[in-house]
């Protein structure tokens, strides 16, 4: 999606507004075990302002991700607001832009590279893995946790006490 500066320009009070789907580039979760799952809704605005375009959007970004808990697949909506500021020629703190037309994907695959979730859960309450028989605990109960406290554990003495 290339938005001609002169399209702002001309647009109802110098808002253009815009609705589209893209896939975004492969490229956009390289350093996560993340994939996106499908194309990326966005929709928003660019605004001209004196020295710069406002660029405002929402976008919704289907994830397929792996819990940090239990290692399970799960997908998920990856919603982005994003309101930042786009400079004609070089910047080193703002989006930018060449010659008189503004590409809006490579910006937005950056702002899912940098909405990117560090730390995900299947859900808020998994219960992850057994350390000892490696069950997912989310889908069945082990008897690990009943064994353990054996004659050689600390809370041996415990055992029996606790109600
Ligand atoms: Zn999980
Ligand atoms: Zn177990």
């Amino acid at each position: 999606m290339v938005i001609d500066v002169s399209k702002i320009q001309s647009a109802k009070n110098g808002t253009f507004s815009f609705t589209f789907s893209f896939q975004p580039n492969a490229t956009v979760v390289l350093n996560t075990p993340y994939q996106v799952a499908g194309e990326a809704e966005v929709n928003g605005s660019l605004t001209l302002e004196a020295d710069a375009v406002i660029l405002k959007s929402t976008m919704r970004v289907p994830m397929h991700y792996v819990c940090d808990r239990c290692g399970g697949a799960f997908e998920e909506n990856l919603f982005i607001e994003t309101n930042e500021k786009i400079v004609q020629g070089e910047s080193e703190d703002f989006y930018t832009y060449e010659g008189s037309s503004i590409s809006l994907i490579p910006i937005l695959e950056n702002e899912i590279m940098l909405h990117l979730p560090t730390h995900v859960l299947c859900r808020p309450d998994c219960k992850g893995l057994c350390k000892i028989c490696g069950a997912n605990l989310n889908e069945t109960t082990c008897q690990c946790a009943q064994t353990q406290v054996g004659e050689n554990n600390p809370f041996a003495a415990l055992k029996g006490k606790i109600k």
